[in-house]
């Protein structure tokens, strides 16, 4: 165990006792990046606890069962030396904020540094961490002077999931500014799509990333495409069935069938409107994305009977998301 004196792992050049010691013993995280750096040192000294209660209930990450998730990340500390942490970027905005950062990280002498750009996002008081994307390289392209333009997600229960919204009358410099920062909202989670409700505003637009499926089945993500004011006709009367997941719905993947064509009358971000039919996974993410508009969520259309299941994972995942506590 590290002696009272020892400089702390996480670089600040002040000794474990006087840095993130206070925040294992239960002080809360002034921001997201003291938070960051309290949880590198608690991987570098084997905290999994610590993680666990300070991951958000909606990221991927985050696992019901707690006895299996303390296993692998104890398994992960334990098998690497953590070397030394270097923050690159911080941006913080109301409950939202990223931290990108590099760490020097081994396994077996085996080097396995990352770069990796974190997303945090507070639930009342405690700073949670959400998400890390993987940076190409050790050296990303940074925009250190920019201002974080990640919007606050909706989660299940929150009532404006369930409104139909209002059709978008006028494409004002607002509404760019507000497509902007749901394609920035949309890349922090990883997400193929997200529907402006999604981000608190009751209004009929969504953007997706044009899904490009990759030879071993991944789904990779193409290109941003704007949907104002879509309309969707003529759905095939083929249909197919995979598994879906929605980022206002953190954790759940389940099969959902859905018709393998469908035609989009749209409106660009330039005013045009556009008429084309889309396929495969373009046209189910389009239909999801769509359904968010008409207060329709994916697990509506989830088969009856593991419908029923569904309801206590649900419930528990509302209160989790409400009370922000992973413990
Ligand atoms: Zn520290
Ligand atoms: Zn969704």
């Amino acid at each position: 165990m590290i002696q009272k004196d020892n400089p702390c792992p996480c670089c600040s050049g002040k000794t474990y006792a006087e840095c993130c010691k206070r925040l294992h013993e239960g002080t809360l995280a002034k921001d997201a990046l003291e938070l960051m750096r309290s949880r590198y040192t608690a991987y570098a000294l084997n905290l999994p606890d610590y993680i666990i209660a300070t991951t958000h209930p909606g990221s991927p990450h985050y696992s019901e069962n707690k006895f299996s998730w303390k296993r692998s990340l104890s398994k992960f500390s334990s098998a690497s030396q953590f070397h030394k942490l270097k923050i690159l970027d911080f941006k913080e905005r109301k409950s939202l904020a990223t931290v990108t950062f590099t760490a020097y990280v081994s396994e077996d002498s085996h080097d396995s540094t990352f770069t990796e750009k974190s997303t945090f996002e507070k639930i009342g008081s405690r700073w949670l961490y959400r998400n890390g994307l993987l940076q190409e390289g050790h050296t990303p392209n940074l925009v250190t002077n920019g201002q974080l333009r990640l919007l606050p997600l909706a989660y299940y229960g929150d009532a404006v999931l369930r409104r139909k919204a209002d059709p978008i009358a006028e494409i004002t410099e607002d509404l760019k500014k507000l497509i902007e920062e749901m394609i920035e909202t949309m890349d922090a989670s990883d997400g193929l799509g997200i529907a402006a409700p999604q981000i608190h505003h009751s209004i009929r637009l969504f953007v997706i990333r044009t899904p490009i499926e990759s030879k071993d089945g991944e789904i990779e993500h193409g290109e941003v495409k704007v949907f104002i004011n879509p309309k969707l006709s003529l759905p095939s009367e083929k249909t197919w069935k995979t598994a879906e997941g929605c980022l206002s719905i953190p954790g759940l993947r389940e099969q959902v069938e859905r018709p393998k064509e469908i035609t989009v009358e749209y409106t660009t971000l330039d005013g045009a409107v556009l008429k084309e039919r889309f396929f495969g996974w373009e046209a189910r993410v389009i239909m999801h994305e769509n359904d968010h508009i008409n207060g329709v969520l994916f697990i509506d259309r989830v088969e009856a009977k593991q419908r029923l299941k569904l309801d206590p994972v649900l419930s528990a995942l509302e209160k989790r998301l409400r009370d922000g506590r992973a413990l």
